[in-house]
């Protein structure tokens, strides 16, 4: 979202373009939540990025852990679609991965002979990526200043898990993405979906972790507006081992993640007998709704 001037209201909405003065539908300590009268896309004001150290501290869980406790099923589907297009010969040698942590999806797409690339802001993710993965191409760094890498090839595979919601400039972001893609790229993501959520709300969906939020609507109509053409929207409910733990702290009235508190030795009881608690976790409606997208570049 651009300021057009000082002194006015009125925005340019980057994910419909209109200029409108936003609607005020929310708050949270000393920021706002804006909507745009068009499209409905609503981001916190003012928009500040979080920093490394941030990210390091939130997602400390999943670099201790020896793996993340689950592989989601949006990058299930991402795989499904990769392996589908193997199957049509399409012509793909290499996919980059948005905020990769621990390289879990890498590992899958290296393992299928693409070459394999990523970018995580947690430095520590990264290390242990390449280690436990002997996966080389890695960068503990934006996507902006992955961009400014000399000799960088095009990709014909772009994916961002869970990444655009953390986003401060959802406009730069989608550029410099268009920038990295071969003609007719195609980018495969996820994000939480703004109408559907419930428990975890005030757990995670809020500034500085997530600064925007999406609905299929308004990532279609960003999407179409910046160039690409969607080939799959969907909605899809992530079942998460961390939901009973956040909906326990929630319950007590604290926003500590006490899956983080956890001691390493737990936490790998907890991936293997968690299974059962997916069921549970089903049945108590304890779920991340979100927005799986296939999109491809005009
Ligand atoms: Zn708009």
């Amino acid at each position: 979202m651009k300021e057009i001037k000082h002194g006015t209201s009125k925005k340019e909405c980057f994910a419909c373009s209109s200029f409108s003065v936003p609607k005020i539908i929310g708050k949270y300590k000393h920021w706002k939540l804006r909507e745009c009268p068009n499209c409905f896309f609503q981001y916190w004001w003012p928009i500040e990025q979080a920093s490394n150290q941030y990210f390091e501290e939130k997602y400390k869980s999943f670099s201790e852990a020896s793996s993340r406790p689950d592989f989601g099923m949006n990058q299930k589907l991402a795989l499904k679609f990769i392996k589908s297009k193997i199957e049509k010969r399409a012509n793909i040698n290499n996919i980059f991965d948005v905020g990769c942590g621990e390289g879990m999806f890498l590992n899958k797409i290296n393992n299928m002979g693409f070459s394999a690339w990523g970018t995580d802001f947690n430095r520590k993710a990264i290390k242990k990526a390449k280690k436990i993965f002997g996966l080389q191409n890695l960068y503990p760094f934006s996507i902006y200043d992955f961009a400014k890498i000399s000799k960088l090839p095009k990709f014909n595979i772009i994916t961002f898990f869970e990444v655009l919601e953390h986003i401060g400039d959802p406009l730069k972001f989608i550029q410099t993405i268009k920038k990295l893609l071969t003609n007719n790229g195609i980018i495969i993501f996820s994000i939480p979906d703004a109408k559907t959520y419930d428990y975890w709300e005030k757990m995670v969906n809020i500034p500085p972790h997530h600064l925007t939020r999406w609905t299929k609507n308004t990532v279609r109509q960003f999407l179409n507006h910046h160039g690409f053409k969607v080939l799959k929207i969907k909605n899809i409910d992530r079942p998460d081992s961390e939901c009973l733990f956040m909906n326990l702290s929630l319950r007590i009235g604290s926003k500590k993640n006490y899956y983080t508190a956890l001691s390493p030795r737990i936490k790998i009881i907890w991936k293997y007998f968690s299974l059962p608690y997916r069921q549970i976790i089903y049945l108590l409606n304890l779920k991340r709704p979100t927005i799986f997208v296939i999109a491809q570049l005009k």
